[in-house]
C-alpha cells in the first residue's frame, strides 16, 4: 500500500512505459477520437465496407473476377501466365472476401453486418462448390502437373500446384461419375453426423434425483426432480462428488456411439473411394509426419519412455492426495491443479499487476526487436476501420521501415463475442506481378479482462501464455514471406502449424526474458525474482502424466480412423486405455463419446504433439542457451517462418534442425525437456 500512494501518479513511473505500452493499458474511452480532418475508411480500410451493402459489392467483384480467372486458366491458347500462378489469384480473390467475411460474421457486433458477412460466405462457398465440379478446370491443371507447364517452374511452384490438385481431388473430381457422386454424399453425410456429435458431445447428462445420494444432489444444478450434470466436475473437494460427475457425465449413450461409428465408417469408405488405404492416410498426407506408420512409431516411442516418467508423477499425485484410495481418472486434474497453486504461493492476484498488457505487449515487442529486428507500433485505426472501439492495430515494420503487415489485436471481453482464443487470417500474404509484396492481414481474438477506471487489463500467467502463443501464430503470418497466398504464414500442414505458437510459450515461460517485461503497471517495480521462478516452476509440475494422456488421446484417434471398425469404439477405448495411460477404464463410462476434437482434427490430433516436439527441438538447438539471440532469430526466421506452407514440412524441418524429422529424434527432444524439467524442480525445491 505503501509503495502505491507514493509511486502513483509519478512522472517516473509512469514514463518508463514506451508508447505501445501505454496505448495497450490505456482505456478504451480515453482514445476517444474527434476524426474532425480525418477520413473515413470501412472495416479492414476496405472502402467497400463503410457500410454492410459493401459486401455485396465485393461478392459481385469476386465473382466477375473468378469468371476471368477460369477461362485464363483453361485457354491453353492464351495463357501467358504459370498455372500455379492463375490458382492463386483465384483462391487470392475468393478467400479474401470469405475469410474476411466468416470473421466479421462471427465478430462483427452489429447483426446487419454480421448477415451481410454470413451472406458473403455462403455466395462465395457456392462458388467454390461449382469450381470443385469444374472438370475443365480440373484437367487444365491435372495436365501442367503431369505434363509440365508452359513456363518454367520452380520447386515451390509445383508443390503448390500439387497441393492445388489434392484439394481439388477431395472433391472426387477425378471419379468415375458414380463414384464422384458417392464421394459428394459421403461429405455431406460427414459433415452432418460431425455437426450432430458434437452437439452431443456438449449435452448435459439429466438423471432422476432419486438415483443420487442425498448428500451428493445439493453439489449438482437440480430442479426438484432432475440433477443436470453439465461435466466432470474436476474442481470438486470431495472425491466422491467428483466421482459422480465422471461416471454420470460420461455414461455411454447409444445415439453418440451411433453416430461416432457412422462418422468413422463413412470416413473410410470416403478414403477407399479416393483410393486411400484408410482415412488416416489420407489425412496425413503431406504433413510433417508423411504418414500413419510414423506417427504409430512415434507415439508407440513416446508410450514406451513415458511409462516410468508417468508412473513417477502419479505416484507424487498419489502422495499429495494422501489417502489410501488409489488415483483415479477424476483426481488427477484436481490434484495437479491443486498442487500448481500450491507452488505459485498465492493467488493470481499477486502476479496480474505485473503483467499489464502493456508491459506484456512490450515484451513482445522487446523479443521480436531481438530476434528478428522487428517491431510492432501501435497505430491509431481510422472511423470506420474497427468492429469495436476497443480493438487495436499494430503494424509490423522491419529494420529497414519496411510495413510488413497489420495485426488488429481484439482483445478484450463483449457482449455476444465468441468466447475462444483465435488467429484469423484476413488477407494472405503474397507476391504481386508488380514485384510488390500483398502484406498479410490478420486478427488476433482473446478474453482478456477489460481496463478499469485507473486499472489496465492485468493478465494472470495462463493468460500471458494465451497472448504469446496467438502472438506466435500472427508472427507466423507476419514473417511468412511466401510467393503465394494459398501457403501463406499459418496455412501450412497441421502438425506444423502449432510449432511457432508453441515456441513462443517457451519464451513466456522464461525468467530472462519474463523479467525483461514483468512489471508493475503502478510502481515500475520488476517482479520479484521469487515469484518469476514460482511461475515458471508451475509450468514444469508433472509434465510426464499430462504428456501421457496427449499420446494416449493421439492413438485412439489413430486407431479409430485405421480401416473399418470392428468392434464398438468403448471397446477400442478400453482396450487403448489399458496399453497406453497408466490410469485403469472405469466401466460404463466412455469418454470418447465427448471427444468433439475427433470431428474437426480426424486423423490429426496426434499434430500438437508432433508440433510441440519440433517446437522443443527448435528451442534446445536455437534458443534455450540464449532467447535473445539475434542469429538463432534470423535463421529461424528465414528458414522456418518465411516458407509458410510452401515448403514440404519434412523438409523444412530436416533443413533447419540439421537431422531428419523422424520419430525418433521427435521423441528424444520431448523426453530430454520432461527430464530437464523434472532437474528444474528439484533445484527450485531446494531454492525456495
Ligand atoms: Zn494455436
Amino acid at each position: 500500500m505503501l509503495t502505491r500512494l507514493l509511486h502513483s501518479g509519478s512522472k517516473r513511473a509512469v514514463s518508463t512505459w514506451s508508447p505501445l505500452a501505454t496505448a495497450f493499458n490505456a482505456k478504451p474511452s480515453s482514445r476517444f477520437d474527434f476524426g474532425f480532418s480525418r477520413k473515413e475508411t470501412g472495416l479492414f480500410e476496405i472502402p467497400e465496407l463503410e457500410n454492410a451493402d459493401g459486401f455485396q459489392i465485393l461478392e459481385d467483384g469476386a465473382i466477375s473476377r473468378t469468371n476471368l480467372l477460369v477461362e485464363e486458366a483453361i485457354n491453353t491458347g492464351t495463357r501467358t501466365r504459370k498455372m500455379v500462378e492463375i490458382f492463386d489469384d483465384l483462391s487470392d480473390t475468393l478467400c479474401k472476401v470469405a475469410d474476411m467475411a466468416e470473421f466479421i460474421r462471427v465478430a462483427h457486433p452489429d447483426s446487419k453486418y454480421a448477415k451481410a458477412a454470413e451472406q458473403a460466405c455462403i455466395t462465395i462457398s457456392g462458388i467454390v462448390e461449382k469450381l470443385n465440379t469444374n472438370r475443365q478446370l480440373y484437367d487444365a491443371l491435372s495436365n501442367v502437373i503431369s505434363k509440365g507447364d508452359i513456363l518454367e517452374t520452380t520447386e515451390t511452384d509445383v508443390h503448390v500446384a500439387n497441393l492445388f490438385l489434392f484439394d481439388f481431388e477431395q472433391c472426387g473430381i477425378h471419379l468415375p461419375e458414380e463414384q464422384r457422386r458417392r464421394v459428394v454424399e459421403l461429405n455431406d453425410y460427414i459433415l452432418q453426423c460431425g455437426q450432430r456429435f458434437m452437439a452431443g458431445a456438449v449435452e448435459p447428462r439429466v438423471v432422476n434425483i432419486d438415483d443420487l445420494p442425498e448428500k451428493l444432489v445439493k453439489h449438482f444444478t437440480n430442479n426438484g426432480e432432475k440433477v443436470i450434470v453439465s461435466g466432470i466436475s474436476t474442481d470438486a473437494n470431495d472425491a466422491l462428488v467428483r466421482e459422480a460427475g465422471y461416471k454420470i457425465f460420461l455414461y455411454p449413450d447409444e445415439k453418440q456411439e451411433k453416430l461416432l461409428q457412422e462418422l468413422l465408417n463413412s470416413r473410410h469408405e470416403l478414403a477407399q473411394i479416393c483410393g486411400f488405404p484408410t482415412y488416416a492416410h489420407r489425412a496425413i498426407r503431406g504433413s510433417t509426419a508423411e504418414k500413419p506408420e510414423v506417427v504409430h512409431e512415434f507415439l508407440n516411442l513416446m508410450n514406451n519412455e513415458l511409462r516410468d516418467r508417468a508412473a513417477n508423477d502419479l505416484r507424487e499425485l498419489q502422495r499429495i492426495k494422501g489417502s489410501n484410495q488409489p488415483m483415479m481418472p477424476w483426481d488427477t486434474a484436481y490434484v495437479s491443479s491443486k498442487v500448481r497453486k500450491a507452488w505459485l504461493g498465492s493467488s493470481n492476484e499477486e502476479f496480474a499487476p505485473y503483467f499489464s498488457l502493456g508491459a506484456c505487449m512490450e515484451g513482445l515487442n522487446l523479443l521480436t526487436q531481438a530476434l528478428y529486428g522487428v517491431r510492432l507500433e501501435h497505430q491509431p485505426s481510422l472511423p470506420g476501420e474497427v468492429w469495436s472501439s476497443d480493438v487495436h492495430k499494430l503494424a509490423v515494420i522491419d529494420e529497414d521501415e519496411k510495413l510488413l503487415g497489420y495485426i488488429y489485436c481484439d482483445f478484450f471481453d463483449r457482449k455476444n463475442k465468441p468466447n475462444q482464443d483465435c488467429h484469423f487470417t484476413i488477407r494472405g500474404g503474397r507476391q504481386l506481378s508488380d514485384g510488390t509484396y500483398q502484406n498479410p492481414i490478420v486478427v488476433l481474438m482473446l478474453s482478456l479482462p477489460s481496463a478499469k477506471r485507473s486499472v489496465p487489463s492485468l493478465l494472470n500467467p495462463a493468460l500471458v501464455d494465451n497472448l504469446f502463443h496467438e502472438m506466435g501464430h500472427a508472427l507466423h503470418s507476419m514473417l511468412g514471406r511466401t510467393k503465394y497466398q494459398h501457403v501463406t504464414g499459418t496455412r501450412c500442414s497441421t502438425d506444423f502449424a502449432e510449432v511457432p505458437s508453441i515456441l513462443m510459450e517457451y519464451f513466456a515461460s522464461d525468467p530472462r526474458v519474463v523479467s525483461l517485461f514483468a512489471k508493475h503497471y503502478e510502481t515500475g517495480e520488476k517482479m520479484p525474482e521469487k515469484m518469476l521462478h514460482r511461475i515458471c516452476a508451475s509450468k514444469n509440475l508433472f509434465p510426464s502424466s499430462e504428456m501421457q494422456s496427449q499420446v494416449f488421446y493421439s492413438m485412439l484417434d489413430q486407431v479409430y480412423h485405421n480401416g473399418r471398425l470392428e468392434d464398438s469404439t468403448t471397446n477400442i477405448l478400453e482396450k487403448i486405455q489399458k496399453e497406453y495411460y497408466a490410469l485403469p477404464y472405469i466401466p460404463n463410462t466412455a469418454w470418447q463419446l465427448r471427444f468433439s476434437h475427433l470431428v474437426g482434427y480426424g486423423a490429426k490430433y496426434y499434430s500438437y504433439l508432433i508440433s510441440r516436439a519440433i517446437a522443443s527441438w527448435i528451442w534446445q538447438t536455437y534458443f534455450e542457451a540464449d532467447p535473445l539471440s539475434r542469429t538463432s532469430g534470423e535463421r529461424y526466421r528465414h528458414e522456418c517462418l518465411a516458407h509458410g506452407g510452401g515448403k514440404p514440412p519434412s523438409k523444412l524441418v530436416a533443413d533447419f534442425l540439421n537431422k531428419e524429422a523422424n520419430p525418433v529424434n521427435f521423441t528424444r527432444s520431448v523426453i530430454n525437456e520432461i527430464d530437464a524439467k523434472a532437474e528444474k524442480i528439484n533445484d527450485l525445491k531446494a531454492a525456495l
